[in-house]
């Protein structure tokens, strides 16, 4: 079964530790593995920690020196996508495809000129916020403990209030305009809905799953999953433990039954057209029953026993993401 994975942070583990190469490493991510794993086409996220840092933008420069450099070191095995047509080109020379997202769009400096500049180098997904407000919008968490932007906050509060700001909705629709897919994964509830009411293409949840199924706020919530699915939009499976079932405490371990659960959960309020994956490979820290790139068919076979025609597993898979990529890209 071919694989397409809108989301994981292996370049930014490559960049912690240079030592590693994106061609064979220890992670669940590799050249590799993704062969292996009958991959057509890694999203891969350069991840940007607005807290952390002082300056941000100059994070999201390193990561992506690692990005390409990595494309150059890898180019017999691994090739670019910018537009559509590049996925069948690299699909026909023998090769994986590789399409270049930013998690947390804040890293403008407030500016659109930037977000323009990330086009031309190469970004294709941008995921709005992370966990901070950060001028496009908020993720969901408590307002009222928020002073700062840069303060930590609890994230299992709905947030239905603070939509996207002024600057956020002319941020979208540069992107719509540009050709670049939105990505509402950990945009707050009003957030979403701002996206839906300012934009007319198709966008994603690169990687959030149900929150019927597992009630966490980074999930969607069945309206939202719906208003996604009548635009023909797609959200990621995302593996994470904590976002597939509840557990006692952080990191709890991910199974593939929960992962058939999202699955047959979406496929009845919405349809099976807006289910896609988006691993979060490098960015879970807890036990993976599928543990790497080179498993992803365990997912298949579990979902072929519990009922899922073949059709119905190459849209989960693949088809339903590229059918967004082809319309937007
Ligand atoms: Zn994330």
């Amino acid at each position: 079964m071919k694989v397409v994975d809108m989301h994981c942070d292996t370049i930014l583990e490559l960049l912690n530790h240079p030592e590693k190469g994106l061609f064979q490493n220890d992670l669940s991510i590799d050249i590799q593995k993704l062969q292996k794993g009958n991959y057509l086409l890694q999203n891969f996220a350069l991840f940007t920690d607005q807290k952390v840092l002082s300056i941000p933008e100059q994070q999201t420069m390193r990561l992506m020196d690692v990005f390409w450099n990595e494309m150059e070191k890898n180019k017999e095995y691994i090739a670019p996508v910018f537009s559509y047509e590049d996925i069948e080109k690299n699909e026909k020379a023998g090769k994986l495809s590789a399409l270049l997202t930013l998690e947390d769009g804040g890293v403008v400096f407030n500016d659109l000129s930037m977000l323009r500049n990330y086009y031309r180098l190469g970004v294709r997904m941008i995921a709005l916020t992370w966990n901070y407000p950060n001028g496009i919008g908020y993720p969901n968490f408590s307002m009222d403990d928020f002073t700062d932007y840069k303060q930590a906050s609890p994230l299992q509060q709905i947030d239905t209030v603070h939509g996207l700001t002024g600057f956020g909705i002319q941020y979208v629709q540069e992107m719509e305009r540009l050709g670049m897919i939105i990505d509402v994964s950990h945009l707050n509830d009003a957030g979403f809905y701002d996206v839906l009411k300012n934009t007319t293409k198709p966008f994603v949840a690169s990687h959030s799953n149900a929150r019927s199924i597992c009630p966490v706020a980074r999930n969607l919530s069945d309206e939202m999953i719906q208003a996604l699915h009548a635009r023909g939009g797609v959200m990621g499976i995302n593996f994470c433990g904590d976002f597939l079932e509840e557990h006692e405490s952080p990191n709890g371990p991910s199974h593939i039954e929960a992962m058939v659960r999202h699955i047959c959960h979406i496929k009845k309020i919405a349809g099976i057209d807006c289910i896609g994956l988006g691993t979060d490979f490098d960015g879970i820290h807890s036990d993976l029953e599928i543990p790497d790139a080179s498993y992803m068919n365990q997912l298949a076979q579990a979902l072929s026993e519990n009922g899922f025609t073949q059709e119905e597993i190459e849209k989960v898979f693949y088809k339903n993401v590229l059918r967004v990529y082809k319309e937007i890209l």
